[in-house]
């Protein structure tokens, strides 16, 4: 058997239709094909390789981690270095009132401790999730997904979970003594990039305040620079009381946190003991790489040029067949008449050489986050690609 029949035979399918071709290297913003054609990642492995592929710094932690030791003991036993290092570099900058971190494995992960954690802070159960978010794919975090066709066949799901719309009225007054918590993505990655307006999202902030109801933001997407800021909450002027990252947190390697002021998150060591516990979460080899990336990202200064491309990206990519575009930061959707014409330009893109996708809520919208780290050049030549795709599949 080949690689291929392998993959559909021996590894668990969940597309009807996966992209299915062998990547042997991934250098930059490029992944090369067994065949040794080479593809631009214009989606950095959904927003994880926000400084590209095989970084040296990356790899060299990663290298001299593993040597070191790799696991030693389940989550919240042992001093490890990289884990306490990491926790440092990512409080130092953040809001004095995010100070404490707990390492997870994944982002479905660290959006179930949030759950937890906002549970047990409040003693209250009821929670409040917006349409078109996604969480992660837990029972838990599926609970939050929002829409019915992607929950339904996992029912019965986590009671208490209330769904409302990005910029609603009708969110606000939800929010009530018996919330627990309201989580939500700062910025909406799978209905095609959607932000909330400031004021609305400030009035959601107060009333959580008021309420004394914690506001659990999700930047397992939207966080490490892609927004323009290094977290996304910093341009609508509000501080979450849970922070949710993932994806850029590893540097390429799996790694989740949720992260809140140590008051809150010391409740998870008592009634019970052991709130929350993960074999491999915090991995030190996972700490030490995202801790590398984080180095990376901030002494590069990546963040600061990504105004400049997203500009880039709305001068150039103009086409009639574009029905409209979202965009915020280097992060962007272009919409297309039905969902077929969008899946036909995304193959044709990957074919001619640019890796893209869809998204989850937005099947008609083609999906653009390059590495941040792309640079103008590279930018150009992949929005002469794509426009010659998008050429190609409407002639
Ligand atoms: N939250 C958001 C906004 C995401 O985009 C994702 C993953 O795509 C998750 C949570 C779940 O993360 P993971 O796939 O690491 O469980």
């Amino acid at each position: 058997m080949n690689n291929r029949q392998l993959f559909l035979q021996h590894l668990a399918q969940t597309s009807s239709a996966p992209i299915g071709i062998e990547m042997v290297r991934a250098e930059g913003v490029y992944l090369f094909d067994a065949g040794g054609n080479r593809y631009t990642d214009l989606i950095s492995g959904f927003s994880v390789c926000n400084i590209g592929h095989g970084h040296p710094a990356v790899i060299k932690a990663v290298q001299e981690q593993a040597a070191q030791y790799m696991h030693l003991i389940v989550y919240g036993e042992f001093i490890q270095s990289p884990q306490t290092g990491y926790a440092k570099l990512l409080t130092d900058h953040l809001p004095a009132t995010l100070n404490c971190v707990y390492f997870t494995n994944s982002g479905a992960e660290a959006t179930e401790g949030a759950m937890k954690l906002a549970k047990r802070v409040t003693g209250r159960t009821k929670i409040i999730a917006f349409r078109n978010a996604y969480h992660g794919s837990t029972q838990g975090a599926l609970s939050l997904m929002g829409d019915e066709y992607w929950r339904n066949a996992f029912r019965p799901l986590l009671p208490g979970i209330e769904h409302h719309s990005y910029n609603d009225e009708e969110a606000l007054k939800a929010i009530d003594k018996n919330t627990a918590c309201v989580i939500m993505e700062t910025v909406q990655a799978e209905s095609g990039i959607s932000a909330p307006s400031l004021p609305w999202i400030q009035r959601l902030r107060s009333k959580c305040d008021e309420l004394d109801v914690l506001l659990v933001l999700d930047e397992i997407q939207a966080g490490f620079g892609r927004t323009g800021s290094l977290w996304a909450f910093e341009q609508f002027g509000i501080v979450p009381d849970i922070l949710l990252l993932g994806k850029a947190l590893g540097g390429g390697m799996p790694l989740g946190a949720f992260i809140a002021d140590r008051k809150k998150m010391h409740m998870l060591s008592h009634d019970p003991v052991l709130g929350h516990i993960t074999t491999f979460g915090g991995h030190p080899v996972s700490c030490a790489a995202g801790k590398a990336a984080m180095e990376v990202l901030l002494n590069g200064r990546y963040t600061d040029t990504v105004k400049e491309k997203e500009q880039l990206l709305v001068d150039r990519l103009v086409h009639p067949a574009i029905v409209s575009r979202n965009h915020f930061g280097l992060w962007m959707s272009l919409q297309f008449a039905t969902a077929e014409i969008n899946q036909q330009i995304v193959h044709r893109c990957v074919k001619n050489g640019v890796i893209t996708d869809w998204f989850i809520f937005a099947p008609d919208r083609l999906r653009i986050a390059p590495p941040l780290t792309i640079s103008p050049t590279e930018l150009e030549q992949a929005c002469r690609i794509i426009l010659q795709s998008i050429d190609e599949i409407t002639a």
